[in-house]
């Protein structure tokens, strides 16, 4: 498989000596929502699955930029704060490469399969106390040198690998979408899908950009409320952020692109998350479902037309913490029948 820097190396800022690596990242599918067709009259909706990267979610996408442009200047050591993802992912690039890898993740609520995957790979997981804006903090105050390298989404290199799924997304519909759904924690990936969709229309590979709608968790809602948020709660870990890093680049991605960034309640998000696996077969994050069920409010609002064709960007696989399932009373996951015989499972079966 080509890699993706090949593959857009005219699109993204990297040079002819930045090394080609790749662990499979990118090219990830676009499939047709039936649920938004079949029960809300919305033909043309469609979920791009970036929980089909490598470590499971869109992180790998800039983390193969990042980590390419650290090897390019001979760094050996990789650095960053996490809510679990992106250490995930540096942990994965960084292991392979050869880069020392250190995460700082906040002393509570990281998923334990988000930090399995550090763990695993070898990483130097340092535990901060506080919320994850108190390790973005210490991030953000080390300086890059040439052998450190932070690999937070403040490092513009990442910005421009998640850029490439915007390029997918018109490359697979043959134009951009009117509208793009997705969760905002830090900012970053809406502010690479502004990019990513402008780079395109202004090289005229596509005819419009996307108007970018983000969605935040109401309890970790700063950019919508305006304000940081000191404990910031949600059950959505990924986007549970109080003082979003890429704050101004995320509200520029929106005014620009005429969207919106709007806040959708636990509630909202649980829903959404079990409507995603029940009716489409996709398990994913309870944060990747914070962009769905900001499109269900659009919908029931009556703010969007049925022939508008629209992305809702699943940003990581619920893989990553199975746990919830159980935590967020879900109807199935009540206990388990017990059947001890065939007569008892005939019986079972008849009345399904
Ligand atoms: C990182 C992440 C987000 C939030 O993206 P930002 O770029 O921080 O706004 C959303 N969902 C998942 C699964 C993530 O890993």
């Amino acid at each position: 498989m080509q890699s993706l820097l090949e593959k857009f190396k005219d699109f993204i800022d990297i040079s002819p000596n930045t090394p080609r690596i790749s662990l499979g990242e990118g090219d990830t599918p676009l499939v047709w929502s039936r649920m938004f067709d079949q029960k809300y009259g919305f033909p043309n909706v469609y979920f791009k699955l970036e929980s089909c990267n490598p470590t499971g979610s869109f992180k790998d996408r800039g983390m193969v930029v990042a980590v390419a442009k650290a090897l390019e200047k001979k760094a050996k050591v990789i650095i960053c704060s996490s809510t679990g993802n992106t250490s995930a992912s540096a942990s994965a690039y960084g292991g392979r490469y050869g880069l020392k890898t250190v995460v700082l993740i906040p002393s509570t609520d990281v998923p334990i399969s988000k930090l399995a995957q550090s763990i695993i790979c070898g990483a130097h997981v340092v535990r901060i106390s506080g919320s994850f804006d108190n390790a973005m903090a210490m991030v953000k105050a080390l300086e890059d040198s040439s052998v450190l390298t932070v690999v937070n989404s403040i490092n513009t290199d990442r910005i421009e690998g998640q850029k490439t799924a915007a390029f997918e997304i018109v490359d697979d519909l043959g134009d951009a979408p009117d509208y793009v759904c997705l969760p905002v924690g830090n900012g970053g990936n809406i502010y690479a899908y502004w990019r990513g969709f402008h780079d395109f229309a202004l090289k005229a590979v596509s005819s419009k950009q996307p108007k970018l709608m983000g969605f935040q968790a109401s309890g970790s809602a700063p950019i919508v409320d305006q304000e940081r948020v000191l404990s910031p709660k949600t059950i959505a870990s990924a986007i549970r952020i109080g003082n979003p890093a890429n704050w101004e680049k995320a509200v520029m991605a929106v005014r620009e692109s005429n969207g919106l960034i709007s806040k959708v309640t636990d509630r909202e998000i649980i829903d959404a998350w079990q409507m995603l696996a029940s009716q489409e077969g996709i398990f994913c994050e309870p944060s990747s479902a914070a962009g769905v069920a900001g499109l269900l409010k659009l919908i029931h609002n009556q703010q969007l037309s049925a022939q508008q064709s629209i992305v809702c960007i699943i940003t990581g696989t619920g893989l990553k913490d199975v746990s919830l399932v159980e935590q967020s009373d879900i109807q199935s996951s009540k206990p388990f029948q017990v059947i001890n015989d065939l007569s008892e499972l005939q019986v079972f079966l008849r009345k399904l």
